[in-house]
């Protein structure tokens, strides 16, 4: 069942006039790709001073510039980027594989570099997903084997919400693409922050990197959405068609909340109610959702005192899973305004911690058939 309708929905409506107070999965109708804080007032918003920003699924007339999908796939920068533009046109080059590779062929690729290996980005669609099927091409396997080699052949997709810079360019992350089932919404959120500014980006950031090592470890291939936190977007299209392009065996989104009630803390993992690829592909994301429970359970974390059942909660308003034709959950790691969540999301133990019960809650699922 559903948990109660939060308050914190009319507080955000109170203060919606200043920055990141609200958390992108706390209010009822919220959605954590989209719905959070009112870009930042004009008081602190940037005027980009680099070169246009290109953002991965803006569409051509949205980004302002004919190219700008494709010279974001076709972009690679290898060194830190200075401006949010080149961060955000970094793009991943990892060459796809067949899906035709025989199961006990000796794969030769080298084994993906921890941290610093780019995930492929695929060709992303512009449009809704919906209408899209599968790709039947994947990234490359790792050589990397578990003790049963059960998973080498899988493919999971990071995705951290949000990214450092989009509250610095409003202009671009509010630009309208699709969000499933025909709708429109904003290209991405600047998402929440601790009470002392510590960024929800950050957090989602790190501990996808953290997670991204746990599961290469185990010899499955992680991509990740976006490749550093210091750009703006991809756009939330563009973030559900690289699961869906890469016909990943899991996608996994990280967030985290910002109810600003201090006594709401834990966790809570949502998957589409509207069961955008149909009843079969939901049941599997539900069943990705409950390991991700355990596993997280499991390593000592508590689910949410206030949103969702006993750490689960179906949601129709969300685009990241409305777009989402793979096993997908989205995941509030905590509530970053309360102090119980806030020491752990910001600590590299705490961040570890997290990493650790969603990796175990992945490999669970994957090992039983994900
Ligand atoms: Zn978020």
């Amino acid at each position: 069942m559903r948990a109660r309708k939060p308050v914190v929905s009319l507080l955000a409506v109170a203060v919606a006039v200043l920055p990141l107070l609200v958390g992108c999965g706390a209010a009822s109708t919220a959605d954590p790709t989209s719905a959070t804080a009112t870009p930042a007032p004009s008081s602190v918003v940037a005027v980009p001073t680099g070169p246009t920003v290109t953002v991965p699924g803006l569409d051509e007339t949205a980004a302002g510039t004919s190219s700008a999908s494709s010279a974001t796939r076709s972009t690679t920068v290898s060194s830190p980027a200075k401006t949010t533009a080149t961060s955000s046109e970094r793009a991943t080059t990892v060459p796809p594989k067949s899906s035709t590779v025989d199961v006990t062929t000796t794969v030769t690729v080298p084994p993906p570099t921890p941290s610093t290996s780019k995930a492929a980005e695929p060709p992303a669609t512009q449009h809704s997903t919906t209408s899209q099927p599968p790709s039947t091409t994947k990234a490359p396997v790792s050589t990397k084997q578990n003790s049963g080699g059960t998973m080498t052949r899988k493919v999971v997709v990071i995705d951290p919400g949000h990214n450092g810079q989009n509250n610095a360019h409003p202009e671009i992350i509010t630009q309208q693409v699709p969000a499933g089932f025909g709708e429109m919404k904003d290209c991405n959120t600047t998402g929440t922050e601790t009470r002392d500014g510590y960024t929800e980006s950050l957090f989602n950031w790190k501990t996808a990197l953290l997670l991204k090592e746990k599961l290469e470890a185990k010899g499955i291939t992680v991509i990740m959405t976006r490749d550093s936190n210091d750009g703006v977007g991809p756009c939330v299209n563009e973030r559900a068609a690289v699961g869906n392009d890469n016909n990943a065996d899991a996608v996994v989104s990280i967030h985290g909340d910002g109810d600003l009630h201090e006594s709401v803390h834990g966790f809570y993992v949502m998957t589409a109610e509207r069961a955008p690829a149909g009843a079969a592909m939901a049941a599997e994301s539900h069943r990705l959702a409950t390991d991700i429970r355990d596993g997280l359970v499991g390593d000592g974390s508590t689910p949410s005192n206030s949103l969702g059942d006993n750490g689960l909660w179906q949601r129709s308003d969300l685009s990241g899973l409305n777009l989402s034709m793979r096993p997908t959950v989205m995941l509030e790691m905590g509530n970053m305004k309360s102090a119980t969540d806030a020491g752990p999301m910001t600590s590299a133990a705490g961040q570890d911690k997290y990493a650790a019960g969603i990796a175990a809650g992945v490999v669970a699922f994957l090992v039983n058939g994900g």
